[in-house]
């Protein structure tokens, strides 16, 4: 696989539709990220209601698979459960450290396993998901501390 025809098969659409590229002004957390090795920045915004997100959405500027894999990756996240969503970020950083067998139930994400050919660009695919993460880390470590 080139370059090239990984951008196609992840480009699909997310590139020139992005899905919920915006703010959301009353967000519970947001998160912002870059990666230096590539020059992406994306600043991510979500809500949790019972834990559950109710919206997560995206900003940012960078290559072709920053943004569509944030745009995938919102989408995808979107009314999962916090549990649900760790687990989901987990088998989408297994299948792009070259692990097979994780690609079962993640969907559309699955067309960015071709990323593992450019080891460059893993941290490129992952950086959305990074922020989830750190964003769903954030609103966990306040309900321990007693708010909702
Ligand atoms: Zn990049």
């Amino acid at each position: 696989m080139s370059l090239g025809e990984l951008y196609r098969e992840v480009i699909m659409d997310h590139s020139h539709h992005p899905r919920n590229r915006r703010r959301i002004e009353d967000a519970d957390v947001t998160i912002g990220l870059d990666n230096p090795s590539c020059g992406d920045e994306i600043v991510l915004d979500l809500t949790v209601e019972g834990g559950v997100i109710r919206d997560v959405a995206y900003e940012g500027e960078g290559c072709t698979i920053s943004m569509a894999a944030a745009s995938m990756m919102t989408e995808a996240t979107r009314g999962m459960t916090l549990g649900e969503a760790k687990d989901l970020i987990e088998r989408y950083k297994a299948m792009l450290m070259g692990h097979d067998g994780e690609t079962d139930d993640l969907g559309e994400l699955a067309f960015l396993k071709g990323v593992t050919q450019f080891p460059m660009r893993v941290k490129c695919a992952v950086l959305a998901f990074t922020a989830l993460e750190k964003g769903i880390h954030e609103i966990e470590g306040e309900s321990d501390h007693g708010q909702a």
